[in-house]
């Protein structure tokens, strides 16, 4: 039987980063020993008063359906969070809980995208932020930050690219898949431009506030002017290492927090309660207790940043903050082991699986095809083995 399925969902691409992790899950099934440096998640255990504050939940039995945007306790907490690390000023109901930031960022593109509205993305840019903007038929505009610019857009270039059609600007700082961190001058020489331009909205998505190696975290929203129109999103997964418990969360004007808590109404609900209670602990915990998985991530990164200068033709920059590095690999394009030739990153990565069992993701994903991206969240170790046997393929190249 042919299932016929709807347009929307067959034009949908299936995410890249979670498409490598599972084509490495695969070959581990088939019994090669797979180094997958594909996904992005910590390797660290959720801490223990996280765990205890869930144990605790489900023993108290929260176990009913919470408020849709979720609980006042924990909408609290994230306000305090955001008072006591970011100095922003934020209210309950401006704030929604979501399965995950990846919840929350495409109920803010479905409650403000109409089709044919543009939305600018600096390129690279996180895997599922053109899939989700093409689902609400949304018009990608693309600007291209090169590593001669550390992956960060110029003020000019975002000037350039907002038209009268323009409705959203959305982009990562912490940035996964560069690594790239914005300063406060340059986010407010970007607040400057959205300044004269009160029609478009930006989404900061500041999921890897907490893995940021030189500063404190810097937030968008802090420039007045234009904090209205912010769609501030963060979550747990990253910096608590809690990426199964799936907790995200918004802040944004009540309006857009409203038609967030609509949208959820009809299509989730409430994300886990038990989840949203390990949560409030986490909004609860100083960033100082977690501060020993960013040293981990800062060695990783060091030790990363120095084999890579023995692997001939990767070009990097230095990334500060997140755990990935992002090397140009163009010069590997053209070159043949014989049998297989490499015309792309998605041809190098396959390339690279299938000769030394290295799971990586191609630039493709993330808008630079030049490129390829390494997730550093693994022991030392596997990050030694894994460059070894990159070299190992790469030198049968010609
Ligand atoms: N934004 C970025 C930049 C990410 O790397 C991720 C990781 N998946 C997400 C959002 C989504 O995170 P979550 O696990 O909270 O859905
Ligand atoms: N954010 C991670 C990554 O980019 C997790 C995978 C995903 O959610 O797409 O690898």
């Amino acid at each position: 039987m042919t299932i016929q399925l709807s347009d929307r969902i067959n034009q949908l691409g299936e995410s890249e980063t979670l498409a490598m992790s599972r084509i490495s899950r695969e070959l581990k099934a088939q019994g090669h020993n797979v180094i997958n440096l594909s996904v992005g998640e910590p390797d660290f255990f959720t801490p223990d008063n996280i765990k205890e504050a869930a144990k605790k939940a489900i023993d108290e039995n929260y176990s009913f359906y919470p408020p849709v945007n979720g609980y006042l306790e924990l909408r609290e907490a994230i306000c305090q969070k955001l008072k006591r690390d970011n100095n922003l000023h934020y209210t309950p109901d401006q704030i929604i809980a979501s399965t995950g930031a990846k919840h929350s960022i495409m109920n803010a593109i479905l409650c403000l995208i109409n089709p044919g509205d543009e939305v600018v993305i600096p390129t690279p840019y996180w895997v599922s932020y053109s899939h989700m903007v093409s689902y609400a038929q949304g018009k990608h505009v693309y600007v291209e930050a090169g590593i001669e610019n550390d992956y960060k857009i110029t003020p000019q270039q975002l000037e350039n690219a907002i038209t009268p059609n323009t409705k959203l600007f959305m982009f990562s700082s912490p940035c996964n898949p560069s690594g790239s961190v914005y300063s406060r001058e340059e986010l407010k020489k970007l607040a400057e431009v959205f300044e004269r331009h009160p029609h478009v909205f930006i989404l900061s998505d500041e999921i890897y506030e907490l893995i940021n190696f030189d500063k404190n975290h810097e937030s968008i929203a802090q420039f007045p002017a234009i904090k209205d129109r912010v769609i501030l999103i963060n979550g747990v997964s990253k910096g608590f290492a809690m990426t199964g418990w799936r907790l995200g969360y918004m802040a944004a004007h009540p309006q857009i927090a409203a038609a967030a808590n609509k949208l959820q109404g009809q299509f989730t609900s409430a994300t886990s309660s038990i989840a949203q209670k390990a949560a409030q602990a986490a909004m609860e915990t100083p960033p100082e207790a977690t501060r020993f998985m960013l040293e981990k991530f800062r060695e990783r990164r060091d030790l990363m940043l120095e084999l890579l200068k023995g692997v001939p033709g990767f070009k990097t920059n230095v990334p500060r903050g997140a755990f990935y590095l992002f090397p140009d690999v163009s010069s590997y394009f053209g070159k043949s082991d014989g049998k297989t030739t490499i015309q792309s990153a998605g041809d190098l990565s396959m390339y690279i699986l299938n000769k030394v069992f290295v799971a990586l993701v191609p630039g493709e994903a993330f808008g630079s095809p030049n490129c390829i991206r390494l997730s550093y969240a693994t022991s030392n170790d596997l990050l030694v083995e894994a460059v070894e046997r990159i070299k190992t393929a790469l030198a049968e190249l010609r």
